[in-house]
C-alpha cells in the first residue's frame, strides 16, 4: 500500500500533484511520501514483534537519503551499512551507534578503525582474514568489537543471479562447513567478542522457503557452536524479502514471514536482528519524468523519456519491471517501447509495455523507485546527478539537489602538463 493516488484524474504524492513537484523542481525527480515511508516500516516492526527480542537495522543502501533516514531513526530503526560513507550518514540521521551493523566483504582496516570510535553494535564479519585485522585495530585501542561471523549457507534465493549473495559460489560469507572453526579461532581473539552468525542470502526474494532453508541451516550450525563452548546471543538473519513491481505481483507479506520466523527460530534463545532494505522503502518513492518525445519505430513507437539508466540503473542491471504510468491519464492504452535518452541500449526501461497513452511534454511515473534508485544513479553521459523530493501531507521539501553537470565540470582539473 502506498499513498501515490489519482485525485481528479492527477497522479499526486499524498496531497501534492505530481505536476506542482515538476514545475517546481523540474524532471526527472526521485518523489517519496513520508506517509508511505512510515507505514512500511511500522509494518515490518510490527509484523516482527510476535518474536522475543528483535533488532531492526535498515540497510541503508537500498536508499541512503538523509530524510529517509530521519525518519527511519525516529520510527526506532537502527542501520546496516556497507561503507563508512554510509556510517556518516546513519550517524548524521541521529541513529544509536549500538544500533548499527556493519557489513561488506572489503571493509578496509580505516573504515574498521572508524567504526570502532564510533562505538557501533556489531561488524558482521566475512573472512577470518577481516577478524584478524579488526582484532588488530580493536587492540592497539584498547577496545573490544562485537562481532557477528556471516555463513554462506548456500542456499539458491531464487532472485536474479546479480542480487543473489548465498550460493557458495557468491563472494559472500564463510563457507558453511568452515564456519564453525572459524568462529572458534575468532572467538579466542583478544580485541574481538564473537556473540553470533549473520547470514544474507540475496535481494528481492519472492518466495520464503529459501530463506526458511537457510535460517534452518544456520539454528543447526548455531547448536555446533553452543556445543563445542562458544557464546552464541545475536543471530542476524538479514534482509531480502521482496516487493512486487508489477501490479497483480503477490509477495510473501511481513507478517507470514514473521510467522516463519517465530516457527524455524523458536528455542534459539537469542537476540534476532534483521535488515531490510528494498520492503521498506520500495514503496516509498516514484521517478517523475517527462516525456522528450514518441519516436515512430520498427515496431512498437519509442517513448524517449527524460529519465535514463543513470537516474534508475534496475531495468539495465537486472532486467528490473518497474510499472510505468501517466501523471494524468486520458483513458486511453498504446503498446510502447520507453527509453530514456542515453547512448547506450541498455537504456531501456521496458519493451511493447501496454500503457497510458503518453505524448510529449506528458508527465509520467516509474513506479516502486524507492529502493536501489537513487542510490544507483550516476552522471553518465553527463547528465545531472538526479534529485530527490519528500513529500509529507501537503508539504514537500527538495532532500536531495539536482547537481548540474556543470557543478561536476567544475570539479575536473586539466593538468599543467596538458598546457
Ligand atoms: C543489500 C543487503 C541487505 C538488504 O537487502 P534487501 O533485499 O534490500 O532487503 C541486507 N543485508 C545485507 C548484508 C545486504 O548486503
Amino acid at each position: 500500500m502506498d499513498h501515490f493516488a489519482y485525485h481528479d484524474g492527477v497522479l499526486h504524492a499524498e496531497s501534492v500533484p505530481l505536476p506542482r513537484l515538476a514545475d517546481a523542481v523540474g524532471t526527472p525527480v526521485y518523489v517519496y511520501s513520508r506517509a508511505t515511508l512510515t507505514r512500511h516500516a511500522r509494518v515490518f516492526r510490527d509484523a516482527l514483534s510476535v518474536l522475543p527480542a528483535v533488532r531492526i537495522a535498515f540497510a541503508v543502501k537500498s536508499n541512503p537519503n538523509l530524510a529517509v533516514l530521519k525518519v527511519l531513526a525516529a520510527e526506532g530503526y537502527g542501520a546496516d551499512v556497507v561503507s563508512v560513507g554510509e556510517l556518516e550518514r546513519a550517524l548524521a540521521a541521529g541513529m544509536a551507534p549500538d544500533g548499527i551493523v556493519f557489513s561488506g566483504v572489503g571493509k578496509t582496516h580505516a573504515e574498521m578503525a572508524r567504526a570502532l570510535d564510533a562505538g557501533i553494535g556489531q561488524f558482521n564479519l566475512e573472512s577470518a582474514e577481516e577478524g584478524l585485522e579488526l582484532a588488530e585495530i580493536a587492540r592497539a585501542k584498547g577496545r573490544t568489537a562485537h562481532c557477528a561471523l556471516r555463513v554462506n549457507p548456500d542456499v539458491d534465493a531464487g532472485t536474479h543471479g546479480k542480487i543473489s549473495t548465498g550460493k557458495a559460489e557468491n563472494k559472500f560469507g564463510v563457507p558453511y562447513d568452515r564456519a564453525a572453526a572459524i568462529y572458534a579461532r575468532l572467538a579466542g581473539q583478544p580485541g574481538l567478542m564473537m556473540r553470533g552468525l549473520a547470514l544474507h542470502i540475496g535481494s528481492q526474494l519472492a518466495r520464503l522457503d529459501p530463506l526458511e532453508a537457510a535460517f534452518t541451516k544456520v539454528g543447526a550450525l548455531m547448536q555446533d557452536i553452543r556445543a563445542a563452548g562458544h557464546c552464541v546471543t545475536h543471530m542476524d538473519l538479514g534482509g531480502g524479502v521482496g516487493v512486487p513491481y508489477k501490479a497483480g505481483d503477490v509477495f510473501p507479506q511481513p507478517a507470514e514471514y514473521a510467522a516463519m520466523v517465530a516457527r524455524v527460530t523458536a528455542g534459539w534463545n537469542v537476540v534476532l536482528m534483521f535488515e531490510p532494505g528494498r520492503v521498506i522503502t520500495g514503496n516509498t518513492g516514484v521517478l517523475l519524468t517527462r516525456v522528450i518525445r514518441v519516436k515512430e519505430g520498427a515496431g512498437a513507437p519509442w517513448v524517449v523519456v527524460d529519465a535514463a539508466m543513470n537516474d534508475l540503473a534496475r531495468p539495465a542491471m537486472y532486467d528490473a519491471w518497474h510499472d510505468f504510468a501517466a501523471v494524468a491519464p486520458d483513458g486511453d492504452r498504446m503498446t510502447a517501447n520507453i527509453v530514456g535518452p542515453i547512448c547506450e541500449s541498455s537504456d531501456t526501461f521496458a519493451m511493447a509495455r501496454d500503457i497510458d497513452t503518453v505524448a510529449r511534454g506528458d508527465l509520467a511515473v516509474f513506479r516502486t523507485a524507492g529502493a536501489y534508485g537513487a542510490t544507483m544513479a550516476s552522471t553518465y553521459n553527463s547528465r545531472a546527478m538526479v534529485p530527490e523530493v519528500m513529500v509529507d501531507g501537503d508539504r514537500w521539501a527538495v532532500v536531495a539537489d539536482r547537481i548540474a553537470s556543470a557543478t561536476i565540470l567544475a570539479a575536473e582539473r586539466v593538468p599543467d602538463f596538458l598546457l
